[in-house]
């Protein structure tokens, strides 16, 4: 079996801003504040590492209990924002994920730094949600070599041990930076926040200007 595991934001969908939005409704409803740091960077990072660095930034106590509750806030808003915000699916995914379901072979999986739930929800949205059959998520860990490890993990057991291959398909330098630390092939897509030159910098296998031409990155799934 051979392993694709998609990153969700700049790669799969844009949602518009509803992911930031519905972070930025959480803070205000849980801790009052009216406006969430624009220091704090959101692409290529898990939910968890932007909500506690939200918390530190805004003097809110990073703790177990905050992030509880962040989460059900946060899960509650994205009902609202992603309908408000008007995103897409990003050029060339639905094509890619209807050729992978036609490979006996290939595992669509997802390596993303949403929250389980929020994944679920961002890609019931756009109709993606039955496409994949596991992944890692961003509930537990900060970092995103952490949630490769765990959807490479994921992987190994939906393969039945039986796993040749990996690739990961990101949008960020960290989605690359996460395929090395697995030893996955690394592919990045420059439909996200990052150009194509800082997408060079980080030294992908693949880069592509979006996922509408594919014969590279299905030619070493094994098409
Ligand atoms: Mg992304």
């Amino acid at each position: 079996m051979y392993s694709v595991l998609f990153d969700i934001d700049g790669t799969l969908v844009d949602t518009g801003g509803a992911g930031r939005n519905a972070f930025a409704a959480a803070f205000a409803e849980l801790f009052d504040i009216a406006e969430i740091s624009r220091d704090v960077r959101f692409a290529g990072r898990s939910d968890r590492a932007i909500a506690l660095e939200l918390m530190e930034v805004h003097g809110v106590e990073p703790s177990a209990e905050h992030w509880r509750q962040f989460v059900e806030s946060y899960l509650g808003h994205l009902e609202t924002t992603l309908p408000l915000c008007q995103g897409r699916i990003l050029p060339g995914v639905v094509g890619l994920l209807d050729q992978l379901q036609t490979i006996e072979h290939a595992l669509p999986g997802l390596l993303t730094g949403n929250v389980r739930a929020g994944a679920a929800r961002k890609l019931t949205q756009y109709g993606l949600a039955d496409r994949f059959k596991f992944g890692g998520f961003g509930d537990i860990w900060n970092d995103r070599n952490a949630i490769a490890k765990e959807a490479a993990e994921q992987a190994r057991f939906h393969a039945r041990g039986v796993l040749n291959g990996t690739m990961v398909i990101g949008d960020t330098v960290c989605d690359v930076t996460c395929a090395r630390s697995i030893g996955a092939f690394a592919v990045a897509v420059a439909t996200g926040g990052s150009t194509r030159e800082e997408l060079l910098a980080a030294g992908p296998d693949l880069l592509l200007d979006d996922l509408s031409d594919t014969e590279t990155l299905l030619a070493e799934v094994g098409i």
